[in-house]
């Protein structure tokens, strides 16, 4: 990872102007609604002003100061997060692009290997596969090569880019749109992987997804694990450079705009809880994420 002042003449580079772009602030907990609790970093690994701060009643982490959703939207549309991706890595944009394929290629075949671990489902349903946050679409096209039915991915960061000439497949732009163009469709697999933390509101995205679940059909939700996340900044810093870092410093390292949401093993299990889903199967996607398979909690014991 670059020094701060690298990264900051890198997104100069970029023509990256933040006073351009609209701004919120979310003074309640997005998972409880208490208020923060302690302010872990003024500002993000990008130089800026997000003001991460902590639940104590749920354990989880926020920016209180963030784009408005539209401006996200543009943010993702236009390219921003590539790019900065790639600023913060010390990797040209396209490389950036290629590591991020290779990391979709990667959980696609842990995909395929879980997949065929999952017990059976009851096969009311056609098996039919929302890929919620599907990216490049390689993961949407690892369900559909798997013979999944239909596969449905909405919310791609690149539809330009994506890798979508798979049979089957039925892109959307959100979850909104999908249901207003089939509201009564349904799916026996919902994905929300390496997604979960780009939301702004999660209670309300994972929501939106379990409402397109079928009754015996699995969700797959995938945390980055903060804690986790932490600890590995902790070892990584210890070893590169000579003099102590405080957690400040290694909440700034870690907190990036991108990343509206922090997830801790407790406020994941709280998410899962008030959206209505049971877990199944917790799965080691790697070892900063939390990777757990649900179902519906109402289905339990059918
Ligand atoms: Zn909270």
């Amino acid at each position: 990872m670059l020094r701060a002042d690298e990264i900051a003449a890198r997104l100069q580079a970029l023509d990256w102007h933040p006073k351009d772009w609209v701004w919120e602030v979310v003074p309640q907990c997005p998972l409880c609604g208490a208020p923060p609790h302690t302010l872990l970093s003024q500002w993000d690994r990008y130089g800026h002003e997000v003001w991460l701060v902590s639940c104590l009643t749920c354990g989880f982490a926020w920016l209180m100061r963030r784009l408005t959703p539209a401006s996200y939207a543009r943010y993702y549309r236009e390219g921003w997060y590539r790019r900065f991706v790639a600023a913060v890595s010390g990797e040209s944009a396209e490389d950036a692009e290629t590591s991020m394929q290779a990391n979709q290629r990667a959980f696609g075949r842990l995909l395929a290997r879980a997949l065929q671990r999952l017990p059976a489902q009851a096969g009311t349903t056609v098996p039919a596969v929302l890929d919620v946050g599907g990216s490049s679409g390689w993961i949407a096209r690892t369900a559909a090569d798997l013979a999944y039915g239909e596969v449905c991915p909405v919310d791609l960061i690149d539809p330009a880019g994506s890798e979508l000439n798979a049979p089957r497949v039925d892109a959307y732009a959100d979850v909104d749109t999908l249901a207003a163009a089939h509201p009564d469709r349904q799916y026996t697999l919902v994905l929300v992987i390496r997604t979960v933390d780009h939301f702004s509101d999660p209670l309300a995205a994972v929501r939106a997804a379990v409402a397109r679940l079928a009754p015996d059909g699995y969700l797959w939700i995938d945390f980055l694990d903060t804690a986790k996340e932490f600890e590995a900044a902790k070892a990584r810093y210890a070893s590169s450079v000579t003099r102590k870092w405080t957690h400040t410093q290694l909440w700034h390292a870690l907190a990036k705009l991108d990343h509206p949401c922090y997830f801790f093993a407790q406020s994941a299990q709280r998410l899962l809880h008030l959206t209505g889903l049971q877990p199944v199967r917790y799965l080691t996607a790697s070892e900063r994420h939390l990777s757990v398979v649900c179902r519906r909690a109402s289905s339990e014991g059918r």
